[in-house]
């Protein structure tokens, strides 16, 4: 069977990694690298069991893509992939108040019963939040789970591309041009055809434009984040994720980097600007969460545009109307969570298997 991919960013590079585990497929990727990919910018939160959204399917669906990444790191592990940042270095979900922290507890222990990916949960007081991250400012209680992790998403996209590739996957970069003939896709790269049984589009929030020439759409509405990199002088391997109320969060990695976000901004397109307003709310958020951070460095500010669904849950399957087209999208905030285990389910739908997951409420309407 000859498959085209159309975009790797995590979800892509995740159906390409799993298909090219198949020796019987040939791979082709196409990926434009889009100003605003949303892979290149994702902060990295592996912790699904925290989430404030409360919808079953989408809980199910995050909930099984953080499982999935233990299995996935030792895979690639087994085939000389590990530089991807990954780390279990926990999460705190913080509380201000008493109310709040039980709040928390209400919502997050139900979950996390039986669940041993999310270790052994528990209330942590002030003094041992600071120890944990020291920027912090006083005065917080939170509830820790162990199994929270990051990972650099870039790196892990990466990862998965290049066992792919080491399995025969072929990528080029460019724009793939989606048409049909009858009820058939044909894609072309640089006005040539690629040959295909089969296409995935994983195009992420540019999926519309993807399919404009075939006369379809899905319900999927770009959404810009602005999240900012910062240096510290301290060692910052261990500290942990921080989700405290509200949509802003912040996390570590390795090399003394400090990672705050994020804007939600709808309504702007494909604008991928930094602006001011954007710069000033992620670190208003980030000071007076972490005062220590005042002096810290800013190395960058990242923008990406995240694959909103309207319906909040991903969206994996066939494309109706369309014998060979299937569409992995609407991943969201969470797609970094979703997005390995989203393209194990679309390689398996695309070899005719049973997919590991009832896909049935994430099916992909044509508007
Ligand atoms: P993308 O990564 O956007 O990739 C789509 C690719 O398709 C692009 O490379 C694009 O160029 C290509 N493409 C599109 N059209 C074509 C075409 N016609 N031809 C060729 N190529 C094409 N998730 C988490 O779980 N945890 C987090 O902490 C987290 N933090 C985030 C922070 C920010 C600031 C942002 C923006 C997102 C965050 N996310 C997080 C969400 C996550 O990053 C996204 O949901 C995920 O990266 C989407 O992946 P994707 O592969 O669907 O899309």
């Amino acid at each position: 069977m000859r498959v085209v991919i159309v975009g790797a960013g995590i979800l892509g590079s995740s159906v390409a990694y799993h298909l090219s585990l198949n020796r019987d497929v040939a791979i082709t990727v196409i990926d434009e690298a889009h100003q605003g990919k949303a892979t290149l910018a994702g902060a990295g939160i592996v912790c699904p069991w925290a989430t404030k959204v409360t919808d079953p399917d989408f809980y199910r669906f995050y909930a099984a893509g953080g499982a999935y990444y233990r299995p996935l790191v030792s895979a690639l592990k087994e085939k000389g992939e590990t530089e991807f940042g990954y780390r279990q270095v926990g999460a705190l979900v913080l509380a201000d108040t008493d109310e709040q922290l039980q709040e928390i507890e209400a919502r997050v222990l139900p979950r996390v019963a039986n669940v041993p990916e999310a270790g052994e949960v528990r209330r942590v007081g002030a003094a041992e939040i600071k120890a944990m991250f020291p920027p912090l400012r006083d005065g917080l209680s939170a509830l820790y789970i162990p199994g929270g992790a990051r990972v650099e998403a870039r790196g892990l996209a990466g990862a998965m591309m290049r066992a792919a590739q080491a399995n025969g996957a072929q990528l080029h970069q460019g724009h793939a041009n989606i048409t049909a003939e009858g009820s058939r896709a044909i894609v072309k790269l640089d006005g040539k055809v690629i040959d295909a049984d089969l296409v995935v589009v994983t195009a992420g929030a540019w999926v519309n434009q993807t399919l404009t020439n075939i006369g379809a759409s899905i319900g999927v509405v770009p959404q810009r984040g602005q999240i900012v990199h910062l240096r510290v002088k301290e060692e910052t391997i261990d500290w942990p994720v921080l989700l405290p109320q509200g949509s802003h969060y912040m996390l570590a990695f390795d090399d003394n980097r400090v990672v705050v976000g994020a804007t939600r901004e709808n309504g702007v397109g494909f604008d991928c600007r930094l602006t001011a307003g954007g710069q000033a709310e992620v670190l208003n958020f980030g000071l007076a969460l972490a005062p220590g951070l005042a002096d810290a460095t800013h190395i960058e500010t990242r923008v990406g545009i995240r694959p909103m669904a309207e319906s909040v849950k991903p969206l994996i399957g066939h494309l109706s109307g369309f014998e060979n087209i299937l569409i992995g999208n609407g991943l969201g905030a969470g797609g970094l969570t979703m997005g390995p285990l989203a393209g194990k389910l679309l390689s398996q739908v695309a070899l005719g298997q049973t997919p590991d997951l009832d896909l049935t409420p994430y099916a992909v309407r044509s508007l």
